[in-house]
């Protein structure tokens, strides 16, 4: 046994590690974030879902088809996966981690991501990593951007670089919650500008972000990302809000 590991051993018998959600001990070996009660309750979407913009379909019977929204109107990004469904467990951690500013929740979310094997997605097809950017005026009030912590993560893990300047947001924007997907499209239309388009062109962006609502934010950065000469771009986030019907 190394140093470092003896070490570790240690450090698991003082500080063991606990469920992210109800702080519940976790055995060590096993390596995981959550206890195995509230891991079952995590919903991750794996099983139909639209290729293009990942909504899921629960038990759907037809299986995994292009859903309505995008038969109607393409998002400017080519695909969207999320980890899982923003409900319960998922919602509980991530307000954790932005609203407490729980740096161990963080960490831990992020390792959580970047394990997750997102379904029909090929990340050797990408050649840059972007995080969806906060204004800076809600920069100074959390202290960090969690989806680049969140983009940090996959960076390593999958060894592309992560450009967080390369987007920024320049309209300090009303909050979206509340607001249906057309007030949160006007709401967000034109609240971010590439300054320095020559990073941008020719580049193959995965961007990432917290949670996907409604997709207007995300959308609307793929939308500036492509006009400013990005060849394409894909969308990772770790949960996604499941639509009400329209
Ligand atoms: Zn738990
Ligand atoms: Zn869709």
């Amino acid at each position: 046994m190394s140093l470092k590991e003896l070490l570790n051993d240690v450090s698991d018998i003082i500080f063991p590690p606990q469920c992210l959600a109800c702080a519940e001990i976790i055995n060590p070996q096993e390596n995981r974030i959550f206890c195995s009660f509230c891991a079952e309750k995590i919903h991750f979407i794996t099983g139909s879902f639209c290729p293009v913009c990942g909504v899921p379909f629960p038990d759907s019977p037809a299986g995994s088809h292009v859903c309505g929204r995008c038969l109607k109107k393409r998002p400017y990004f080519t695909r969207a996966r999320a980890v899982a469904v923003f409900e319960d467990v998922i919602m509980d951690t991530i307000h954790k981690f932005k609203y407490d500013r729980s740096i161990s929740t963080g960490s831990g979310l992020s390792s959580f991501m970047a394990d997750f094997s997102f379904p029909n997605f090929n990340f050797s097809e990408y050649s840059l990593i972007v995080p969806v950017p906060l204004h800076i005026k809600k920069l100074r009030e959390r202290g960090f951007n969690q989806s680049l912590v969140l983009a940090r993560e996959i960076g390593k893990k999958y060894r592309l670089p992560v450009n967080f300047s390369l987007l920024k947001r320049s309209k300090f924007t009303l909050t979206q919650t509340g607001l249906n997907k057309a007030e949160r499209e006007k709401n967000i239309k034109g609240a971010f500008v590439v300054p320095d388009k020559k990073k941008v062109a020719g580049e193959s962006i995965i961007l990432i972000d917290d949670v996907y609502t409604t997709g207007a934010t995300i959308n609307e950065c793929a939308k500036v990302l492509l006009r400013a000469g990005a060849k394409k771009t894909a969308v990772l986030t770790l949960a996604r809000a499941i639509e009400k019907p329209v």
